[in-house]
């Protein structure tokens, strides 16, 4: 590990420029002792507060250092966003959820072999080295999103439920603001390495969800073990049936881009409609019209169809 300089900061709105934020540390740490992130300076910001969930407004705030095994365990988000917390439960381990935070957990980094391996090109790691995983071994990347410079998967289980949720994005920094999570995340295009919208000198301050949309709410994870892997297929899905007709349904999947992907057209084709196997059929068409597997996880592609499938069998044959 490279050495670097530590400050605690007192609060989100002084981070020194320059200095890479830590959080929980379960990614970063990973990351500094490969090498394969090399800051010279780290501000800590587990001491600025921002750790509790909050009531705000109709819907909720949850500060950037809340803990994920504590937003599982709220009891607001249990009742009320379910989807949210079988997601976060779906992820790491319960040591590891003791430490990770909110925002460590949305800015966490690709799992791609590849990058982890400083041997291998990476356009993601040194912008213009080339893309290692390319006719390498693809079993976790993605089949959506991708361009020839980086074809990484997102690995978050909490930022697909949150899509899902209508989830919002407060960053503080010189020009303070809230971002659809759907729009925080950039796709990689030729600059892989620009993960989302946050500039030098912001960070995120908290995450809100809108008011509770009731219904009933998914999370389904396909992974490789039963536990402690990261997901192949998710499918995060939040549906409300009024007379035997989907109302609304919001869909978010997990696993298959560089960002927790959403694809209105998906939920238009659902909407209004009366389940059934067809409807359901339809609607991996669409999904799917877009995707494009790489060898080693074309597999993703008829999972995904299966998965998404049981999970509207689902949804839609549950009682809210
Ligand atoms: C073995 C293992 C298995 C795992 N399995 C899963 C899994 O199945 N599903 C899953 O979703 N995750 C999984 N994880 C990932 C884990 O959830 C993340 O490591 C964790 O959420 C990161 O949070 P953190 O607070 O520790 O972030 P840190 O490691 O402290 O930071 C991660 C990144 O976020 C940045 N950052 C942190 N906070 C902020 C902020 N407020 N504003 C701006 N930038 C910030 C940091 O600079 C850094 O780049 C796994 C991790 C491990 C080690
Ligand atoms: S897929 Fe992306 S992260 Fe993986 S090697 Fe290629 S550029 Fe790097």
């Amino acid at each position: 590990m490279k050495e670097f300089t530590y400050i605690r900061a007192a609060t989100l709105t002084d981070l020194p420029t320059g200095a890479t934020i830590i959080a929980g540390g379960t990614n970063l740490l990973d990351l500094m002792k490969h090498e394969v992130m090399t800051p010279g300076a780290l501000v800590d910001i587990s001491r600025t507060g921002n750790d509790q969930v909050e009531v705000s407004g109709e819907g909720l705030r949850i500060g950037a250092m809340v803990r994920n095994s504590d937003l599982a365990t709220n009891q607001i988000v249990r009742r009320h966003y379910p989807v949210l917390s079988r997601a976060l439960l779906a992820g790491a381990s319960g040591q590891l959820r003791n430490m990770a935070t909110t925002g460590g957990n949305l800015m966490q980094r690709t799992r791609c072999p590849y990058f982890y391996d400083t041997r291998m090109a990476c356009n993601k790691r040194s912008p213009g080295a080339g893309c290692a995983a390319r006719g390498g071994v693809t079993r976790n990347h993605a089949i959506f999103g991708t361009s020839e410079h980086c074809i990484a998967s997102h690995p978050s289980d909490m930022a697909v439920a949150m899509c899902a949720l209508d989830a919002e994005v407060e960053i503080v920094g010189p020009e303070s603001r809230r971002v659809p999570l759907d729009q925080f995340y950039r796709l990689p295009g030729d600059r892989p390495d620009i993960e989302t919208v946050l500039q030098p000198g912001e960070a995120i301050a908290a995450v809100h969800l809108p008011a509770p949309a009731g219904g009933v709410q998914r999370y389904r994870k396909v992974r490789d073990r039963a536990s402690y892997a990261f997901a192949l297929v998710s499918v995060a899905a939040v549906a409300v049936l009024v007379s035997g007709r989907i109302e609304r349904i919001a869909l978010a999947f997990g696993g298959v881009a560089p960002k927790p992907w959403r694809n209105r057209s998906v939920e238009q084709a659902l909407t209004g409609e009366t389940p059934s196997p067809a409807l359901f059929s339809n609607a991996a068409d669409i999904l799917l019209a877009d995707a494009a597997g790489q060898g080693g996880n074309d597999f993703k592609l008829p999972l995904l169809r299966r998965t998404l499938t049981a999970v509207l069998h689902d949804v839609t044959e549950a009682r809210a």
